[in-house]
């Protein structure tokens, strides 16, 4: 998988695993490169404590309250920024700027009426 931070075009295999939406931003697990998801089925999944999470509470940046403050996390999951190179994910404290901008320019959230239709 490989990111082009000038493009708002997504790696081909960017989707979330769960529904199939692409062109949003999307997290993984803290350990692993996938599986991937959005925004909604990563909050449908709950959070550390096991209560969904309320996806619209997510603003543009990707980020939510937490009682930690604001936080791009949900959950265990982490934001999935691909490098540029096709090596795999940033590590969370090491995204690049160029990346972490890439990441945010995403919608947040797929389409209401998404069906995981192309
Ligand atoms: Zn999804």
């Amino acid at each position: 998988m490989i990111a082009d931070y000038k493009s708002s075009e997504v790696p081909r295999r960017y989707l979330c695993a769960d529904c199939g939406a692409r062109g949003v931003k999307l997290w993984r697990p803290a350990h692993d490169d996938s599986p991937l998801r959005c925004a909604d089925c990563a909050c449908a999944r709950g959070g550390i404590d096991g209560l969904p999470i309320n996806a619209g509470s997510i603003d543009q940046d990707g980020r939510r309250p937490s009682s930690y403050g604001r936080t791009d996390q949900i959950g265990m999951l982490l934001p999935a920024v691909p490098d540029e190179e096709g090596a795999g994910f940033w590590g969370y404290t090491s995204v690049p700027d160029a990346g972490v901008l890439w990441w945010r320019r995403l919608p947040s959230r797929r389409h209401a009426s998404f069906r995981g239709e192309e």
